[in-house]
């Protein structure tokens, strides 16, 4: 088993994870990706049932599962075991508990982003709402990712559609960071900094490029990448594990209607799509202050990043990126794209 090891130098943790190396597609290039078989696909068509199955969605009237939730079998971190804090002379590591699962949320191999359809995204969030819900209830867990990849040049090895929920015991840096910072601008100005961002994007008009009855999409007013897209709830939530049915129709239909107009203004790119939530606050032993101020403070959204190949100015070197796409003509473009 793997574990979490604090580097002081940058305050940030890393989970080293021998096991992940073993995962048959670790080191795989892309011509060699197409001889792999799908561990995903059943010969039958269809999702492979012989995978184990934490939480499933069937296809409408139909016992075939159009999604299910199974167990990483390469987990960068596992369920099992007693949580230990350890110090190795000045070094902090903390075992590598938590819970890594695996999202097949499509039934069809190879789908890309202008492939998918609402019913597919509704099943997305939903399975991401309920496994965050659920593992909420497990007190060693600290914070959880949710994330999906789509295409090889994100970083995603098997072409069968999936996404990934990674719960751990611990706040990463970053996300602690932010959560300062939201927390501070709240008790400063009693407002919701998202909240304030959505009614400057309205003001503005010129970043906005699309928005339903419940979500507004826009690009970023300091976008580090082109095409970055974020996704806010247009009326204050913090919370993603308790939203309703219509509002995940609504996420469903928004994110939809952004993957097809990157995939016409991008030619079909690879993409990130990112929940992005806050820590859990459930029996925290350092319930704080700032942890108070979380459900008004904090408001999830969703952050969509493109990979456009040789715009991407992310230069890590100088820690800071350069974006050649002002966020004004990006959001400029994927308004004005026709629409199919
Ligand atoms: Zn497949
Ligand atoms: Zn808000």
């Amino acid at each position: 088993m793997g574990e979490l090891r604090f580097n002081p130098v940058t305050r940030t943790w890393a989970i080293i994870s021998p096991e992940r190396g073993q995962h048959r597609y670790a080191y795989v290039t892309k011509d060699k990706l197409a001889e792999v078989p799908c561990p995903f696909c059943d010969k039958n068509g269809g999702i492979n049932t012989k995978l184990r199955s934490i939480y499933t969605i069937n296809l409408p009237e139909s016992s075939s599962p159009a999604l299910i939730v199974t167990p990483n079998r390469y987990p960068a971190m596992g369920i099992e075991g007693v949580l230990v804090r350890e110090d190795h002379g000045m070094y902090d590591s903390i075992s590598a508990i938590g819970a890594h699962e695996v999202i097949i949320d499509s039934f069809r191999h190879n789908v890309d982003i202008a492939g998918y359809t609402e019913d597919e995204l509704n099943n997305l969030y939903t399975a991401f709402r309920d496994r965050i819900a659920d593992l909420e209830k497990d007190v060693r867990f600290r914070y959880v990712a949710a994330f999906k990849k789509v295409g090889f040049g994100a970083g995603e090895v098997i072409n069968h559609p999936h996404a990934q929920i990674i719960a751990m015991p611990i706040v990463p840096d970053k996300v602690r960071n932010y959560m300062h910072d939201v927390v501070s601008y709240y008790k400063k100005k009693e407002r919701c900094m998202y909240c304030d961002i959505i009614k400057q994007e309205k003001h503005d008009k010129v970043r906005i490029i699309f928005e339903n009855y419940e979500f507004i999409a826009f690009a970023p007013y300091a976008s580090s990448y082109p095409f970055e897209i974020s996704i806010y709830p247009k009326n204050h939530e913090s919370c993603f594990s308790t939203i309703s049915e219509g509002s995940i129709r609504q996420l469903a239909d928004i994110t939809k209607e952004m993957f097809s107009r990157l995939a016409q203004v991008l030619g079909n790119p690879a993409l990130t799509l990112t929940l992005r939530l806050a820590p859990y606050v459930n029996n925290r032993p350092d319930f704080n202050d700032e942890y108070r101020y979380f459900r008004q403070a904090f408001h999830y959204h969703i952050d969509i990043r493109p990979v456009v190949a040789n715009l991407t100015g992310s230069n890590w070197a100088a820690n800071i990126c350069i974006n050649p796409v002002s966020p004004e003509d990006a959001a400029k473009h994927l308004r004005e794209v026709n629409q199919v």
